[in-house]
């Protein structure tokens, strides 16, 4: 075969990024915007030793998993890959890619994975935009999305799974732009002043903040700007992000209010919280409530427990399990979400957290050490795509905690992970997918692991306990 040679091919099967696979003779092909069961004409784009890229021509047999992706640009828009899939089939691939990577890497041999919960209207989940600003060919203001492994601008204002007032604000931004001669910053000159507008809307407080990420300390007009967002429903904030440096990063270090507070609040489930621009905070927030209850619920709290969060970003997970435990720990690297996490879990009330700022595979070692007899009931961890560092895989066995409840966005190393686990005599009891990113290929998964003895060891103290408490009735 050769570059540009085209060849008609059924997919067979679909790569974890979302790519169909297909054959010219035994010769495997990467098809993006391709499903499972199309039959369909490619042409070659690229030529590996074992394997080659394609691009789909045309479609000469349809899928019955395939449905006309209403977003326009969503083929070139490196943000969704698989808006071409019937919801139910994003679904099952991502229940099948979990399943199928608890097999190969895990080497679990028929892993019971629970169907993948989805949204009940998977658009418009996203509660955040970075919408970056350049200009197109004629120096006209443009403001859009990067095409797939790129930085060139393609405008779509109005992003289908994220809020629809973020297409409101960028059109008025641009107006302002206009109006006032503010320039769109240029990558290769390093002029201009608007790099990205940020913005975030709290779903449950209809509360909006808007951030103008720029290459400088000052914007002219901002009054002007303020007039018009307050056009807007629930605008609450407009900031200002100084970034001027080169290079890829978004946002900046300094960022100041310009109007109203800087901040906008949200719920998951009922913890508050405060979001700065800079904050961390889930994108898509329904989803993560049905995420964090199901984390909740594998924990198994009393509300005698103590438990380590690790990887816990700004405390979600830590205040979400806070309010049914004894007490709970949260360790996290990065010191700007562990003083969200104090901030936040003072704004709840909650005073049975304490978070450390550091490596999970420093702190918790450290921790142990000090506090060997301390009994740890549950570990929960989230960690990064990487997974677990292996010192914490030793240290959370040795703590022999009866519950984990492991929280995962990359099912890979979660089932790296798991087998280490098991091997440490842990049970994976449940596994549930949860579809935090529709039309994306990503997915997020749960696991419960219980420690069988400890688990056994659990009930009979707490039988002696309930005796102890009779005899002590009894006795009054
Ligand atoms: N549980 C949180 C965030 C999970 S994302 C939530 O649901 O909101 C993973 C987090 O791990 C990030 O906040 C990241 O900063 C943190 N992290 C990355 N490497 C780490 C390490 N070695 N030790 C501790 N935290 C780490």
């Amino acid at each position: 075969m050769e570059k540009n040679e085209l060849f008609i091919t059924e997919i067979t099967d679909m790569t974890a990024e979302g790519e169909g696979i297909g054959k010219a003779g035994a010769f495997p092909f990467f098809i993006k915007d391709t499903c499972i069961g199309d039959t369909a004409l490619c042409r070659v784009t690229k030529l590996k030793k074992n394997y080659g890229y394609a691009r789909l021509e045309e479609l000469k047999e349809t899928s019955p998993y395939r449905t006309e992706a209403p977003c326009r640009i969503s083929r070139s828009c490196g943000g969704c890959q698989i808006q071409q899939m019937t919801y139910q089939a994003q679904l099952d691939f991502k229940t099948e890619k979990v399943r199928q990577n608890l097999m190969r890497i895990g080497g679990f041999e028929a892993p019971e994975v629970l169907k993948c919960l989805g949204m009940e209207e998977p658009f418009r989940y996203r509660n955040k935009a970075q919408i970056p600003f350049g200009t197109d060919k004629e120096g006209k203001i443009i403001a859009g999305f990067y095409a797939r492994r790129t930085h060139s601008i393609i405008p779509q204002e109005n992003c289908l799974i994220t809020f629809p007032e973020a297409g409101d604000i960028v059109r008025l931004v641009k107006e302002w732009m206009k109006d006032h001669k503010v320039r769109p910053y240029d990558e290769a000159s390093g002029r201009g002043l608007i790099r990205h507008v940020l913005i975030r809307k709290g779903f449950r407080t209809g509360e909006i903040m808007v951030c103008l990420i720029a290459n400088g300390e000052k914007i002219p007009a901002a009054d002007s700007l303020v007039d018009s967002l307050k056009t807007i429903d629930g605008f609450t904030t407009l900031c200002l992000n100084t970034n001027t440096k080169r290079g890829n990063t978004i946002l900046g270090s300094k960022t100041v209010p310009l109007y109203g507070p800087g901040v906008i609040k949200d719920y998951i489930g009922d913890v508050l919280f405060e979001i700065s621009a800079n904050s961390f905070f889930q994108v898509n927030p329904e989803q993560t409530q049905v995420l964090y209850q199901t984390a909740l619920e594998y924990a198994g709290l009393c509300g005698n427990e103590t438990v380590f969060d690790l990887y816990c970003g700004i405390g979600t997970i830590s205040l979400f399990l806070a309010g049914k435990a004894k007490h709970v720990y949260g360790v996290e690297i990065v010191p700007q979400a562990i003083e969200d996490a104090k901030r936040n879990a003072a704004l709840n009330g909650l005073c049975n957290v304490d978070f450390y700022t550091g490596k999970a595979e420093e702190i918790l070692p450290a921790w142990y050490k000090e506090h060997p007899e301390e009994k740890i009931d549950v570990i929960v961890m989230d960690p990064p795509r990487k997974g677990c560092d292996p010192e914490v895989l030793k240290t959370v066995t040795a703590m022999a905690p009866g519950r984990i409840v492991y929280v995962s966005c990359d099912s890979a190393t979660l089932a790296r992970d798991l087998k280490i686990l098991r091997e440490e005599g842990y049970q994976l009891e449940k596994v549930q997918p949860v579809d935090m990113f529709p039309m994306t290929v990503g997915v997020e998964t749960v696991c419960a692991l219980s420690k069988l003895s400890e688990a056994k060891h659990h009930i009979s103290v707490q039988v002696d306990m309930d005796e102890l408490d009779l005899t002590a009735a009894e006795s009054k």
